[in-house]
């Protein structure tokens, strides 16, 4: 694996933001602040707010009253939809900007941060499609002296919770669906990945969102992030994050019955069969584990070959691995960047270690902070494979959250369906066949929110696909029309004529 960089080209300016509340910048009453070290530099470059819940409630009041008063939850479509074309040009024009502020907080190189950008700047134009599409139903056919109406009507004020992976991105399928249906917003992002999340905010603002309608607060997800879940002056909560902090704010949201939308960890199954192409199989494999070094809640991290390809395929997929250059994101020739922060790093490393006792077999990689020349203090993983894994063990069936994959062998389509099943996740799963009847009756059989057939990674790239999870990977959909009815209630007028 090459690990040399040129030279370090990371920024050294160091941001600094204060909390976002009804249009304006706010101090925090807390007074304190946190401050998100480069995972490639190790040096500051963003200082935050480290708020309290006096922060939080400021930020939710602001969301109410703007909620309550009208100007925007009862504004025409077409208003909301010119704000929210307008929010994708924006994006789009501030491109690199956003990029580089991606690539510099999450350390994924810089050509895949634009991706990211470009991706939500769509997300944007599809919802400002639909907040022109919002109708209701009659129904007449049930007593000839009434009709029946239903109406959509915004949920209320949103409150917001979003992880460090793809933080621009992930907001976006929250913030924009809540737009185009009249809810205001309070977010809280990870104090990881914050800077894009206010610049998005400034956005949104200036694309005409009256004051009020979108509303940052960042600090401590068990301070800030829990009186969100639980503010009764909340009506719903969109997160994205572990199934464990998924969990708790299940339970925390009960007591006021707060509608609640949950997208959480996966440990997908990537399936190929002996007549697939074996190259473009490789390639997805490939990018299925390594993209944004393996943080992806969706990674292909468990890979099912059939046992008669297996030896050739992984041999393919290790020359793959020896040609990923870790170093500085920013660098156009780097490949891989370090992982999210020392909390990940040794989580990761612990793996690879259980991995190991477990009994699988290491066939490229290693535990151990890689060293990438001019950049010691960074937090770089070496891509790992095991091959052997059984799908009992810990690496088979918990999250890992890094470049680390387990390779597993199947004879026919049944056993993969019951090893790709044999999961308490079921994000995504893909199958690599050539065959139809192998591809359906694998995409039928998969008890997962999303099934990719000759393909990895593709969801985002089309804003009307549903997206979401089963078992514990999570509950609702984000993206296309199931995404925006979960910004709406659904209200029933019984007409009673002649009277
Ligand atoms: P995390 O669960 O640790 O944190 C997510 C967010 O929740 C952060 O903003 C955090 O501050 C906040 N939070 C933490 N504790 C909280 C609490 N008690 N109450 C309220 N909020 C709280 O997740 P992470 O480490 O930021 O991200 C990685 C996880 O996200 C992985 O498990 C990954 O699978 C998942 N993820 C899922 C999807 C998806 O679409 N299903 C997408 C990306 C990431």
């Amino acid at each position: 694996m090459t690990t040399e960089v040129s030279k370090p080209q990371i920024a050294t300016a160091v941001r600094s933001y204060q909390n976002f509340i009804n249009g304006k910048w706010v101090a925090p009453i807390s007074d304190q602040i946190y401050e998100r070290k480069s995972p490639v530099t190790g040096q500051t470059i963003v200082q935050i707010p480290w708020s309290n819940q006096a922060d939080a409630d400021a930020a939710i009041q602001a969301a109410r009253q703007t909620f309550d008063q009208g100007n925007w939850s009862k504004s025409l479509a077409y208003t909301r939809h010119d704000v929210l074309r307008k929010i994708a040009q924006a994006v789009r024009a501030k491109a690199s900007e956003l990029a580089q502020t991606l690539c510099e907080e999450v350390g994924r190189p810089l050509a895949m941060c634009l991706g990211e950008v470009q991706l939500t700047a769509t997300v944007f134009d599809y919802f400002a499609g639909l907040a022109l599409d919002v109708k209701g139903e009659s129904i007449t056919q049930y007593d000839s002296s009434a009709i029946g109406l239903t109406v959509h009507e915004p949920v209320g004020v949103v409150g917001i919770i979003t992880p460090w992976n793809f933080p621009l991105l992930l907001v976006s399928w929250k913030i924009a669906p809540a737009l185009a249906a009249g809810c205001t917003i309070v977010v809280k992002p990870s104090e990881f990945t914050p800077s894009t999340t206010f610049m998005l905010a400034e956005i949104i603002t200036q694309a005409g969102a009256p004051e009020g309608v979108i509303n940052i607060v960042t600090g401590d997800g068990p301070v800030v992030g829990e009186r969100l879940v639980e503010s009764p002056l909340v009506d719903k909560i969109a997160f994205t994050g572990s199934t464990a902090v998924g969990r708790r704010i299940m339970a925390k949201a009960a007591p006021t019955l707060k509608r609640i939308s949950l997208e959480l960890g996966g440990k997908s199954p990537n399936i190929v069969f002996p007549d697939a192409d074996m190259a473009a199989a490789v390639g997805g494999a490939f990018f299925g584990i390594y993209l944004n070094s393996g943080q992806v809640c969706q990674a292909g991290s468990r890979l099912l070959l059939h046992e008669s390809i297996k030896d050739e395929f992984l041999g393919q997929l290790i020359a793959a691995t020896k040609s990923i250059k870790l170093g500085d994101p920013m660098d156009s020739t780097t490949t891989m960047g370090p992982v999210i922060n020392e909390r990940q790093f040794d989580r990761i490393q612990g793996y690879i270690q259980t991995g190991q006792t477990e009994g699988a077999k290491m066939v490229i990689g290693g535990s151990g902070r890689c060293s990438v020349e001019g950049l010691e203090q960074g937090l770089f993983v070496q891509p790992t494979i095991f091959d052997a894994v059984n799908n009992e063990m810990a690496i088979a069936r918990e999250e890992i959250f890094g470049p680390v994959l387990s390779v597993i062998t199947f004879k026919d389509e049944a056993e993969a369906l019951q090893i790709a099943n044999d999961s308490t996740y079921g994000l995504t799963a893909a199958v690599w066949t050539k065959n139809l009847d192998t591809a359906l009756l694998m995409a039928k059989g998969i008890r997962a929110g999303t099934v990719w057939v000759n393909a990895y990674h593709s969801t985002g790239l089309e804003p009307c696909m549903p997206y979401g999870g089963y078992k514990q990977s999570g509950i609702g959909r984000e993206l296309g029309h199931k995404g925006l009815e979960e910004y709406f209630e659904t209200k029933s007028i019984h007409i009673k004529l002649g009277s």
